[in-house]
């Protein structure tokens, strides 16, 4: 038998937001003075009263295996954030808790997908999310959208991918990369579709609490017992609280399907960090100042960040409404050169930028969404201006 990497393993991309990360860190390693406009990720610390929560249950030696679904406080805890957040009844057995909302995401998928089964995936989208689909063996049917219509794709576009093989939909609002926020019409076509075909709905809504401009989230399960016994509610610790490191997410959804990716957890990976998970329940009962704050200077910096590109000749992005990103559109720099060098696609343009400027951004293809590049404002004003400004300065070298 040949020693060889499973056609599975060979098959799957790297995460380019992750390797685009780990090169920019290589280089401030260097010495080089890099602008991270790549990974999203809050530059913020975790809350104080979070780590001191972690401390306490070390103190405690709260240090063994949980149930591989989570412990029952922190399930009960998220039931009450979904009360209080978001007006809908769960109990705990409806929860699962993984290591972070990206395990979530897989978790989820290898619980309802077999092979051959669609998932529909709204475009620009997450990096992760087609792979995530192929890995459990199913097909991702991308419905595209364009800056014309907020980056959401119509009710036609949505209505004429669905097939006898649609298994779900993933939805993502507010989205990465674009931070498009979906209305409430919008979901509601969603939901309806999806009772009456039936497929599920796997919705992400790890950006929910950043939300700008007085608007708030809404949540496709609210719409309905119907939508919300088919939906999967995909939230963590990641985004609001600042705790990318500590691995924590989770789903809320039907207790039959949970309780079987319950099982798969338990044989893949146990339990997520037994301290990391006292430490969310902290994040989630404790005082939620911390998450307004961090959104308010959010709102200062995506507004700072729009305005300075929206200035640069060439470039342009619309104003998301969540999340920490804009999608930056450079079709009209694709065909011009810098130093002799064509500037063909997204990759070249990021590619460029990162050596000659030393600014990271994400090129669009990894999302699918060639034309634009993604960056992220989870860095502070300083940053912002000089990063901009950066971008400006590579501008006006190309030819
Ligand atoms: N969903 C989306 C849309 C994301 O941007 C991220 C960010 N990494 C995740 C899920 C996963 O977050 P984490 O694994 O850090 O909880
Ligand atoms: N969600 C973040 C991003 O899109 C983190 C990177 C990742 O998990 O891929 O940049």
């Amino acid at each position: 038998m040949a020693l060889t990497v499973s056609h599975r393993c060979q098959n799957i991309a790297p995460s380019v937001t992750l390797q685009i990360d780990a090169r920019a860190k290589e280089m401030r390693a260097a010495g080089l003075d890099v602008i991270g406009f790549g990974v999203g990720e809050p530059d913020f610390p975790t809350p104080e009263h979070i780590c001191d929560a972690a401390k306490e249950a070390l103190a405690l030696g709260l240090t063994r295996y949980t149930p591989a679904a989570g412990t029952k406080e922190l399930r009960k805890a998220i039931c009450k954030k979904l009360l209080r957040d978001n007006d809908m009844t769960y109990s705990y057995g409806d929860i699962l808790v993984s290591s972070g909302a990206k395990h979530t995401l897989f978790t989820i998928l290898q619980g309802i997908i077999d092979p051959g089964d669609e998932v529909l995936i709204p475009t620009p989208c997450w990096v992760s999310y087609p792979e995530m689909v192929r890995m459990a063996g199913g097909v991702p049917i991308f419905v595209p959208a364009d800056e014309s219509t907020n980056f959401i794709p119509t009710n036609k576009d949505i209505a004429s991918r669905v097939t006898r093989r649609t298994k779900a939909i993933i939805i993502t609002s507010p989205s990465n990369p674009n931070g498009s926020v979906w209305d409430q019409d919008q979901l509601q076509f969603v939901a309806d579709l999806a009772v009456s075909h039936p497929f599920y709905v796997i919705s992400d809504e790890i950006y929910e609490k950043l939300i700008y401009d007085g608007r708030k989230h809404l949540s496709i399960a609210q719409l309905g017992e119907q939508i919300k016994a088919q939906t999967f509610i995909v939230n963590g610790m990641s985004k609001a609280y600042a705790m990318t490191g500590w691995r924590i997410g989770y789903v809320a959804g039907p207790r039959h399907e949970i309780s079987a990716m319950a099982s798969f957890q338990s044989q893949a990976t146990s339990n997520a960090n037994t301290i990391a998970q006292y430490a969310a329940m902290k994040a989630l009962e404790g005082d939620q100042t911390c998450v307004d704050e961090m959104v308010a200077e959010f709102q200062k910096r995506r507004d700072l960040m729009v305005e300075r590109i929206n200035q640069i000749p060439n470039l342009s992005c619309r104003k998301p409404q969540g999340a920490f990103y804009i999608m930056m559109n450079i079709k009209k720099v694709l065909g011009m050169s810098y130093n002799g060098r064509l500037l063909e696609s997204s990759m070249d343009f990021a590619e460029l930028l990162l050596a000659e400027k030393q600014v990271a951004v994400v090129p669009g293809a990894a999302f699918e969404a060639e034309g634009f590049c993604r960056l992220s404002y989870a860095v502070s004003m300083e940053q912002i201006e000089e990063g901009v400004s950066r971008i400006a300065e590579f501008m006006r070298q190309l030819s």
